[in-house]
């Protein structure tokens, strides 16, 4: 048998080797903590999935989607969109339907880079971005996500002539992993250096309705200009508990949502009409439902903080947004998976180590706030009980 080369420059999948440990113990009967992935526990809201039954019921939702999603699902974004960031879209030039950003963020990726091509990308990040580059045949350079300049990059030390070179630069705040927000502010200045550079910004907000303590996330397009340059990737999975849904939408300028499209008629058909039914009620989902979801994601995130403190952990401010702690790893191990492994093997707890979301994510892991209190506050204890505690504050690599 013979691979694509491109498929051999992967890098290789660290998730894949602690999730092999995560069953062997399952399988020798531990009670695994899995604070692992970023998945939703709760429920579809009961409103949408009523919603899809409805949907589902009608023979007219199971044939062939139109490509770029129903017109009403795209009125609906563009609507929700206008609402909620004052924005407004043409829905039928600058929107279209995801199946999940996913792949969409792909996709968009191999629309925009050629063999050659520069990415800009954030390090610690979610992982497609790089890997997407890579399937692409483009070069990733990294700006890192830095704990003293608040996990924002710094573009001016971004070198004039990679600048030249690069034809995307990735943002998405509030962040996975490291839960940091954005202000507008930064927003502008990536406007501004992608339009001294002719670079595209693909912005990813799968996050923004998940935050907390009265803090609601910016669209990149409430940033002056942002048309003309950026296309911002938005996602129904974490909103309303629906990861397994596969649905999203991309918004914003023209041209590149022409170019994803283009990318995406040859390559998929479109998402199920019944879920674009069923997202039709997610648009409409009142705002105290949100709010009472992320209360639980509160809840979570101040008995970690408490536990950490606990455990020696200096929490300088606690997230604003998404449902994850990135954390640096105590300085009894040398490696975030020397770290990750230790947590598994000895207290039964999954968490990724931060090398899996790129380089500067070493000496980092993360934890993701989607088992419940209880399990939490245990595995505080089962971290105290190994000894698993953190004396003193890191230095920021
Ligand atoms: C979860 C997530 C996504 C993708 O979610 P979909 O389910 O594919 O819509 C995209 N970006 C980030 C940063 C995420 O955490």
């Amino acid at each position: 048998m013979k691979f694509a080369k491109r498929v051999e420059t992967l890098p290789p999948y660290l998730f894949a080797e602690i999730d092999k440990k995560r069953q062997a113990a399952i399988a020798r009967g531990v009670d695994i903590i899995n604070m692992g992935i970023g998945d939703p526990d709760q429920p579809t809201f009961k409103h949408i999935v009523d919603a899809m039954h409805t949907a589902i019921d009608d023979p007219t939702t199971h044939n062939y989607p139109p490509y770029h999603g129903l017109k009403e699902f795209r009125e609906a974004v563009t609507k929700w969109f206008d609402e909620r960031f004052s924005q407004k879209f043409d829905a039928d030039k600058e929107c279209v339907s995801l199946i999940g950003s996913k792949e969409a963020i792909h996709n968009c990726i191999f629309a925009t880079i050629d063999k050659g091509d520069v990415a800009l990308l954030p390090d610690p990040a979610y992982p497609v971005y790089k890997t997407s580059t890579l399937l692409s045949g483009g070069v990733p350079y990294v700006t890192p996500l830095l704990e003293k300049n608040n996990w924002i990059p710094d573009l001016t030390k971004i070198p004039n002539d990679i600048a030249q070179k690069a034809n995307i630069i990735m943002v998405g705040y509030p962040n996975n992993p490291t839960g940091s927000v954005a202000p507008l502010a930064f927003y502008d200045e990536v406007i501004a250096f992608a339009k001294k550079y002719d670079i595209i910004v693909l912005s990813d907000n799968a996050y923004s309705e998940i935050t907390f303590d009265g803090y609601v996330a910016p669209s990149i397009f409430q940033a002056k200009g942002a048309r003309d340059v950026a296309l911002e990737f938005h996602s129904l999975s974490k909103t309303y508990n629906m990861t397994g849904w596969r649905v999203g939408f991309a918004v914003g300028n023209e041209k590149v949502v022409k170019a994803l499209s283009t990318v995406k008629t040859n390559i998929d058909s479109g998402v199920f009409k019944a879920i674009q039914r069923a997202a039709l009620a997610a648009f409409n989902t009142p705002k105290e439902v949100i709010k009472k979801n992320n209360s639980i994601y509160c809840e979570r995130r101040d008995v970690a903080v408490k536990g950490l403190i606990e455990l020696g952990w200096e929490i300088k401010e606690p997230i604003k947004g998404t449902f994850y702690l990135w954390l640096p790893i105590p300085p009894s191990f040398k490696t975030s998976t020397d770290f990750a492994s230790g947590m598994l093997d000895k207290c039964g707890i999954v968490v990724p180590p931060g090398v899996g979301y790129g380089e500067y994510g070493e000496g980092y892991f993360r934890i993701a706030l989607t088992v419940d209190k209880k399990r939490i506050e245990e595995a505080f204890q089962r971290m105290k009980k190994e000894g698993f505690v953190f004396k003193q504050h890191c230095s920021v690599k």
